[in-house]
């Protein structure tokens, strides 16, 4: 059964700030990290995007960093700038009470933009592994104060060969005091990283049937690949889908799609691998 947030172990600010973002009910992650995280618990967590998981490790973060003193405590390792944004975005919205400054480094913006923001304080810091590596390698980034280490989608860095990386940053964390990760799948890789970074972690696996938020409703269509486009259609319609996302399993299918449906007079815009980062940003501001 799911608690209230209030039963968690969280202080009234961020009682508060979840009550404002509109979550009125903790999702099941929530439920089984946040106290591990209060109590200083490492923690290694299966869990996907959509569960929640964001929150899972923040709250407590924030909640054991206190006061916000420009130096960062905490550091989260994330595989992509967008996941490393969304984060840090997030951060920035449950720390609205306690001043906590977050930020996002990644490859693909100027370094200039990221010295400037780190300069002018950051607590929570939230990166991609090359880019922090280049800040650590370059003397920009003083890290000796982190006490809080996240690995955000584990298994995506390890598949993205960002492995080797993580842990020579992992190597530089000289004072960390707890270490949480969180993975989709947990192949051997990221059982061996657990065991020798982790200390008696606490395991938590969110059963897959359990994997999206409670409000999310699933349904699955089975249809011809032929008459794809016109079921899709169709559902837009029907449904009355004033935004959405739309998953496809390679970048040129994203980019056909996302034509097909501007033809068909959607509003309609692709993501992927293959554009710019000017263009990616443009994409996920319109
Ligand atoms: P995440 O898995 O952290 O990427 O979160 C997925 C989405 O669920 C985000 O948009 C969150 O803002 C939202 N979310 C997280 N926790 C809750 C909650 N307890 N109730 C409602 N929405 C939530």
């Amino acid at each position: 059964m799911l608690q209230n947030f209030s039963e968690l172990g969280l202080k009234d600010d961020y009682l508060q700030a979840v009550e404002m973002l509109g979550y009125t009910r903790p999702t099941q992650i929530q439920v089984e990290t946040i106290p591990l995280m209060l109590s200083g618990r490492d923690v290694l967590a299966q869990s996907q995007t959509g569960t929640g998981k964001t929150a899972a490790f923040m709250l407590p973060i924030l909640q054991r960093l206190g006061k916000a003193n420009g130096i960062p405590r905490a550091l989260v390792l994330a595989p992509t700038r967008e996941l490393a944004k969304q984060v840090a975005d997030a951060t920035e919205g449950f720390a609205r009470m306690s001043g906590v400054r977050a930020l996002a480094v990644y490859g693909g913006q100027s370094y200039e933009v990221q010295i400037r923001a780190l300069k002018r304080g950051v607590d929570v810091l939230v990166g991609t592994p090359g880019r922090l590596l280049d800040f650590i390698r370059q003397g920009r980034l003083d890290l000796s104060q982190v006490e809080t280490l996240v690995l955000d989608e584990a298994d995506e860095m390890l598949e993205m060969g960002f492995i080797e990386d993580v842990e020579t940053i992992l190597n530089e964390l000289t004072e960390v005091k707890q270490i949480a990760l969180f993975s989709a799948t947990l192949p051997e890789q990221i059982h061996k990283l657990a065991s020798k970074y982790l200390t008696d972690p606490a395991k938590i696996s969110i059963n897959p049937s359990r994997m999206t938020v409670v409000e999310t409703e699933q349904r699955f269509y089975r249809v011809r690949e032929e008459t794809k486009l016109a079921a899709l259609c169709c559902l837009l319609e029907t449904d009355d889908v004033t935004s959405g996302l739309i998953f496809t399993r390679t970048k040129a299918r994203a980019q056909e799609l996302a034509d097909d449906l501007l033809r068909k007079g959607f509003s309609a815009d692709s993501l992927h691998g293959d554009l710019k980062q000017a263009r990616r940003e443009m994409v996920l501001n319109r």
